[in-house]
């Protein structure tokens, strides 16, 4: 209970914000497609009965409507993708239904305010697409505003309506009840329950396809994705961006001299280190067997060589806990590339930490090889 407590307002994984900004421009495209959509039932129901205001009303929202979408998808195509953008979104999804129910409340139809039958529903696909946020905050809060509005709007028309006979039997919507309200609600919570679920299914999911089994860190796949997403930015902005590899030392004779598990024990506790002592828009991932590729975005030189030199030593200093008992240490080379200096393209900086880390090896082991470091190649003439 306290998990899903915890899950239900944790902000997404770093490696979800890309689908979600994928997610956010597909519901604006599909909102746009809706709302053209949904134009086409006040334009048919004029077409048959041109003289009824509430055809009128119809219009005047679903017009209103497309205008909004259109905005949003133009606005999301400009600027650049932040979380708070999903939440603004979604919850104008679901006022925007609420404002088409009461918009029939203006012009004395409230039956239709409390028993719409299409546009009432559009709460549920404002629902339902919350969860191409992959973020159990944004369907949470999209699914409790809905609620809210709906129990808002039925009291409001309940309360305002109850003696005038305007909630009676109508033919085409039938009488005013709390039991279908209720069961509304019911519903909107229901399909809450379901995005939510889905939310975190593909959260599962994602973190297959991008993390490490052993030592939960970022595969290959994701690491190279992100670096030459952040090796775009950097070009953008004129920022700075720091790559390093990290091999552990002697690997095969710690292997050898401990066993296979012990080796895996080592592994997991040196990402253990990696996380704890990084920071969270670094990104760490397991590149190789024992290889490690560090991405410090906006990190200049001296602060990176510092940060990871920190690294080396806290790893250095770790026990790790023997499978079969006992304790022992494993120590680390690291090789860096800062881009702008030493390459501008995500190969041409891993090749060249490649390059440090083998010197860093040459060296003697258990040292960081950069830019300017003792004993550093100078490859900036050849980046
Ligand atoms: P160097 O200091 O030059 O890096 O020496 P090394 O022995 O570490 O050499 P190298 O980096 O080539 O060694 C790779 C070894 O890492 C081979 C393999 O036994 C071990 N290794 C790679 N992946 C794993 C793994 O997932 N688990 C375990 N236990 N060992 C692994
Ligand atoms: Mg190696
Ligand atoms: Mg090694």
């Amino acid at each position: 209970m306290a998990r899903l407590g915890a899950w239900l307002i944790a902000p997404p994984d770093e490696a979800l914000a890309d689908a979600a900004r994928d997610g956010e421009l597909l519901v604006a495209r599909v909102r746009t497609w809706l709302t053209l959509f949904l134009l086409l039932i006040p334009l048919l129901s004029l077409a048959f009965e041109p003289g009824s205001a509430q055809h009128y009303v119809g219009l005047f929202v679903a017009l209103s409507a497309l205008t909004i979408a259109v905005l949003i998808e133009r606005a999301l195509q400009r600027r650049a993708f932040r979380t708070s953008m999903a939440f603004y979104s979604s919850v104008a999804d679901v006022s925007l239904v609420s404002l088409g129910l009461f918009a029939f409340w203006l012009v004395d139809r409230p039956i239709v305010t409390t028993n719409s039958r299409v546009m009432w529903e559009v709460y549920l696909i404002a629902i339902a697409a919350s969860a191409l946020r992959y973020d159990p905050r944004v369907t949470l809060t999209t699914g409790l505003v809905a609620g809210l509005q709906h129990t808002g709007l039925t009291v409001f028309t309940w309360a305002t309506h109850r003696g005038d006979g305007l909630l009676q039997a109508s033919e085409e919507y039938g009488y005013f009840s709390w039991s279908t309200q209720g069961s509304r609600l019911i519903v909107i919570g229901a399909m809450t329950v379901v995005a939510l679920a889905m939310v975190g299914r593909t959260q599962r999911l994602r973190k297959m396809s991008t993390n490490d089994r052993l030592t939960g860190l970022f595969n290959r796949l994701y690491a190279d994705e992100f670096l030459a997403n952040q090796v775009q930015r950097t070009a953008r902005t004129r920022g700075d961006l720091i790559v390093a590899l990290l091999d552990v030392d002697r690997f095969k004779q710690f292997n050898d001299t401990h066993g296979h598990a012990a080796g895996d024990a080592a592994l997991r506790s040196l990402s253990r280190v990696l996380r704890d002592r990084l920071r969270r828009s670094d990104m760490v991932a397991r590149y190789g067997g024992e290889e490690i590729l560090i991405v410090l975005p906006g990190a200049d030189v001296n602060s990176a060589l510092d940060a990871l030199d920190q690294v080396r030593v806290a790893v250095g200093l770790t026990d790790i806990a023997l499978p079969k008992g006992g304790e022992a240490r494993i120590q680390v080379s690291i090789g860096v590339a800062a881009w702008g200096i030493d390459a501008r393209t995500p190969e041409g900086l891993l090749e060249i930490a490649d390059a440090r880390l083998y010197e860093a090896k040459e060296a003697g082991r258990n040292r960081v090889v950069g830019p300017g470091t003792a004993g550093a190649l100078s490859l900036f003439e050849q980046a």
